[in-house]
């Protein structure tokens, strides 16, 4: 089977650091295989877009010489595919409607409060799909093995939610799977999602996907470099320094010479050098300037 590699951005600010990260690392663990690299912008999440990002981001993906393979797919075109499959976990009465709000949670394992309920449709609700003690294991390529029952770490998960918007689970499972995306190279802040949603990918018969978790850029004080935290966006002047500090940060020991070198040189030499195992078994890093 060819390979079929993603980056999956949320447009909800212009391109940072640690997305440019898992954008080099998917792109060349495909690339290096002679598979596809296909770009998704999940943009679901309409609340958290914000106006522009998405092709601003695109912009700083052709610079960095990052060129993706087919077109760019918009989550926001896709929710017939989601209602879709929804319907099917209906259909199968493994959806229930939940009235709880997150504070009554307190962000532990949800319990089940509202399995048996039978809540009316008048009520706002979120739907959770049922799990239960069967425990999820995943070899994850770099992280390694990863086990998680879903019924005590984690509870009935929502897979649409309070305010209308089909839930990140859904979406990511329905379009990876619609795309025949074969790896999945992300932040390690997703594998406690991927039991979740390898769950779904085998109630809805799906094939699962190779999944490579890496190292997730921190700031000192340990915070994920990431939009909200307000880490600054890369420097679309100089996508030669971005590319090489991507690269050393995954491990794969840049050249120093290269630093002289154009951005397609860069990304042969990356793509030619390429090796999952060199990248570093650690669940962060930090970096030093964000
Ligand atoms: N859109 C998600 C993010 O930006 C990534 C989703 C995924 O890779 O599954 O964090
Ligand atoms: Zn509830």
């Amino acid at each position: 089977m060819s390979v079929i590699g993603r980056f999956a951005p949320s447009p909800t600010g212009p391109l940072h650091f640690g997305s440019v990260v898992a954008a080099v690392a998917s792109y060349m663990q495909a690339k290096s295989q002679h598979g596809k690299w296909l770009v998704r912008m999940d943009d679901i999440d309409t609340p958290r877009n914000q106006a522009g990002a998405d092709s601003s981001i695109l912009k700083s993906l052709e610079i960095l010489g990052l060129y993706w393979d087919d077109k760019v797919l918009f989550q926001s075109h896709r929710q017939a595919a989601y209602q879709e499959a929804l319907d099917l976990l209906t259909d199968k009465n493994l959806l229930y409607r939940c009235t709880c709000t997150r504070k009554q949670l307190q962000g532990k394992a949800y319990p089940g409060t509202c399995r048996d309920k039978g809540h009316s449709s008048d009520q706002q609700h979120a739907l959770r799909v049922l799990c239960n003690q069967q425990a999820i294991n995943l070899n994850d390529e770099i992280q390694g093995k990863f086990q998680q029952n879903l019924e005590t770490e984690i509870g009935d998960f929502i897979v649409h939610r309070a305010d209308g918007l089909v839930a990140y689970h859904i979406a990511t499972v329905v379009d990876d799977a619609w795309q025949n995306i074969t790896e999945i190279v992300r932040g390690a802040d997703l594998l406690d999602s991927t039991p979740r949603q390898i769950y779904l990918q085998k109630l809805f018969n799906y094939h699962s996907p190779a999944y490579a978790h890496l190292p997730v850029a921190v700031d000192k004080q340990g915070y994920k470099l990431s939009k909200q935290y307000h880490a600054k966006p890369i420097d679309d002047e100089d996508p030669v320094t971005t590319l090489l500090l991507a690269l050393e940060f995954l491990g794969q020991d840049p050249d120093k010479l290269l630093a002289q070198e154009n951005v397609e040189e860069i990304i042969q030499w990356g793509i030619k050098h390429w090796s999952l195992e060199k990248i570093p078994r650690l669940d962060t890093i930090e970096v030093k300037s964000s």
